[in-house]
């Protein structure tokens, strides 16, 4: 009589008893084989087989582990990763160390099914978890499962009434990547499933998988350490904070090491530019069957696909920093984080077939070479590659050569080359808690071919600051910390190859944008120039975030007036073209027009070199979108925009006029007979006499104009 209402009372204090006994200890993948019956309608049935799927093993071990507190699988469809982490822990768990578990599907109609065609065929098939089921019909329906022992294992999908208040020992989510990087404006879902198990404290645990599904946005990025993924969100930023783990296979010919990588890489298929152009005349089917082998990249051993059984079985992760040598020994020093990260390649995958790998890759350029659709190459990329998708486009604006690639070793800090012509220098305003003047100058030869020959950044005023320092700079609030750029650039020279003889900087392009103050105090410190008969050398400028496209590169109007007549000339820039000129001069191979020669970076081949990395990194901040509209999508991006400002003086000038080279004027002729070339006694003189010159009306108009 089961549904008598004291029998089932009955059997709720009793059922209560197994979860008060202590964990079986064993090994979740061991608890998953012994309990775990698969039987799909039309497939084999049996037990959970630890060895078809041997990279599961580790993953699903350290499910119990107390030391992290979440494990993240990256990996294809097709690898038995959800078999193991969801269907696989629930009945280690329930048979072995109880406790709550929540799933987490996509959506309500993926929990749906995920709890008919899984967990219900699971609890099924399996005997032990069967007799481990509550018996009254109220503990089985498509949402919650409840077990004679207490546990609750709940079937849902990623809401913030889902996934809130309510504590789960264990969480599980699946398909990570095709979930909103915000449930409903509270946070990302993994910071959401941490927060439910936190009670528990090493107790708890997430597990999180999926195979790659967001879009590379940087082309430029490269690796800083063997195991980094690409800077994207969704679950390869979860493994970039993990200890990221990659799958490695012993060569079953010469016994090296490789990393059964992520992608084709392993196949050594011929150029993606020569595939796309054979797409459509080969015969793709004998190509794969051709290509379906991995070629050992140590001595180029081919490896047939019958080894890979065999491989995975002797297969082994690393965490990042870890390398393995072919007597087995390990060394180097493992990368540490809570979270016990995975990267799996199609390549390992038990269910992935190499020659469908290839043959989908090809039938994927084929679409694209016919229809110019990358749906098909990004599909194949992402749930049989493993990999996240790089659009064509975006791989098209990558450099695979640039400035970092060929530096110019002649070139000096301070001192311009002999094949200059003038000088201009662009200073960015960072105002706020930071503040600081950054600047960057650059030596223009012929047709705009640019040397950097200063970057500096500005930190300190004049004023006096605490005990002996100097206050830190404060352009929003400090007219006079603006007078430090009159001195340090306006009325700067360079040394040049001759003997005794400096250049002007010509042209100083300033941004007046930024923190509230700064425009202000840039139009005073321009009217004060002014005065002193220098404002033609300054160039004021307003930089926008230019959504759509326009045609002119430089605009000018008059601001500054407190009735609407401005006295001060302000230039306002399309950061589009001028970061499209700048980005063409920078892909230049050789010198020319355009060029940018730049010294070699300071690293470990040049510990003496005065420019950071940081400095080349700051030019590819931005990428062009389809729309010619420049993203950012690195943090600091100054290089790029002190070199637009540096080209928008040029513009102004008019060097980028094929007349203006044919006869230049006095300041852009070779150094021998150039107008801006002084001798330093004659710098010195030029600077005390401006430096003298009243900066204020005799009768002050308005104090409060500047
Ligand atoms: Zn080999």
């Amino acid at each position: 009589m089961p549904d008598d209402p004291f029998v089932l009372a009955l059997h709720d204090v009793c059922s209560a008893w197994p979860a008060l006994l202590p964990p079986n200890r064993v090994p979740v993948s061991q608890g998953v084989a012994d309990n775990l019956k698969i039987a799909r309608p039309g497939g084999a049935s049996g037990y959970w087989d630890p060895s078809e799927t041997p990279y599961m093993v580790l993953p699903t071990d350290l499910l119990a582990s107390r030391v992290h507190s979440a494990v993240c699988f990256v990996g294809p469809a097709q690898t038995g990763k959800t078999v193991a982490l969801g269907e696989g822990w629930m009945t280690h768990a329930v048979l072995n160390d109880p406790g709550d578990m929540a799933i987490f599907q996509m959506t309500q109609e993926k929990a749906r099914e995920y709890s008919r065609q899984r967990i219900d065929r699971a609890l099924r098939n399996s005997p032990a978890l069967r007799a481990a089921m509550g018996v009254a019909s109220r503990d089985d329906n498509l949402h919650d499962k409840q077990f004679r022992n207490g546990m609750l294992v709940r079937i849902a999908w990623p809401t913030v009434t889902n996934m809130s208040s309510t504590s789960y020992r264990y969480v599980f989510g699946t398909d990570y990547d095709r979930w909103d990087d915000n449930i409903d404006g509270e946070g990302d879902g993994f910071s959401l499933m941490l927060k439910r198990t936190t009670t528990f404290l090493s107790r708890g645990m997430v597990a999180v998988e999926s195979s790659p599904g967001r879009p590379v946005t940087d082309p430029n990025w490269r690796p800083a350490t063997p195991h980094e993924a690409p800077p994207v969100k969704g679950i390869l930023g979860i493994y970039n904070r993990s200890d990221r783990r990659r799958w490695y296979w012993q060569c079953p010919h010469c016994a090296s090491w490789f990393e059964a990588a992520p992608g084709l890489s392993l196949f050594k298929l011929p150029s993606e530019d020569q595939l796309i152009e054979d797409a459509r005349t080969i015969d793709i089917d004998a190509f794969a069957r051709q290509y379906a082998r991995v070629v050992c990249p140590a001595e180029g051993c081919l490896i047939e696909s019958a080894e890979r059984g065999k491989m995975n079985r002797g297969g082994r992760w690393l965490q990042d920093g870890l390398t393995i040598d072919s007597r087995n020994r390990v060394s180097g020093t493992p990368l540490s984080s809570s979270i016990a990260g995975f990267w799996l390649g199609g390549v390992a995958a038990a269910y992935v077939n190499w020659e469908t790998l290839i043959r989908k890759q090809l039938q994927g350029l084929l679409e694209y070479s016919m229809t110019g659709s990358e749906l098909p190459l990004q599909t194949t990329a992402n749930t049989d590659q493993g990999i996240p998708y790089t659009s064509k486009h975006l791989a098209g604006s990558a450099n695979d050569e640039g400035p970092a690639d060929r530096p110019d070793d002649e070139v000096q800090r301070y001192i311009v080359p002999p094949w200059t012509r003038f000088v201009v220098a662009s200073v960015d305003v960072q105002g706020g808690r930071n503040a600081r003047f950054v600047y960057q100058v650059h030596a223009i030869g012929e047709y705009m071919e640019q040397q950097l020959i200063d970057r500096t950044e500005i930190r300190e005023s004049k004023r006096e600051g605490m005990g002996t320092e100097f206050a830190p700079i404060d352009p929003a609030k400090y007219a006079e910390d603006w007078d430090i750029l009159t001195e340090r650039l306006v009325l700067a020279t360079y040394r040049t190859p001759l003997d005794d003889r400096e250049i002007k900087v010509k042209l100083t392009v300033v941004d007046t944008g930024g923190e509230e103050g700064v425009t202000q105090k840039a139009y005073a410190w321009w009217r004060r120039l002014r005065l002193k008969g220098l404002a033609s050398r300054v160039m004021l400028t307003k930089g926008g975030a230019m959504r759509t496209k326009v045609d002119w590169h430089v605009r000018e109007s008059m601001v500054g007036g407190l009735q609407g007549e401005g006295d001060v000339p302000l230039h306002h820039l399309n950061p589009n073209l001028l970061k499209d000129e700048v980005h063409a001069g920078l892909s230049r191979r050789e010198p020319g027009p355009g060029f940018y020669h730049f010294p070699r970076v300071k690293g470990p081949k040049n510990p003496n070199g005065w420019l950071p990395q940081s400095f080349i990194d700051e030019y590819y901040a931005e990428v062009r979108n389809a729309d010619g509209v420049w993203e950012q999508i690195r943090a600091r991006n100054e290089s790029l925009d002190l070199s637009c400002m540096i080209r928008a003086g040029c513009l102004k000038l008019g060097a980028d006029k094929a007349r203006f080279w044919l006869t230049p004027p006095s300041w852009a002729r070779p150094l021998e007979t150039n107008s801006d070339v002084v001798t330093s006694e004659q710098r010195r003189e030029i600077k005390a006499e401006v430096l003298a010159r009243p900066a204020e009306r005799a009768v002050r108009r308005s104090a409060y104009l500047g």
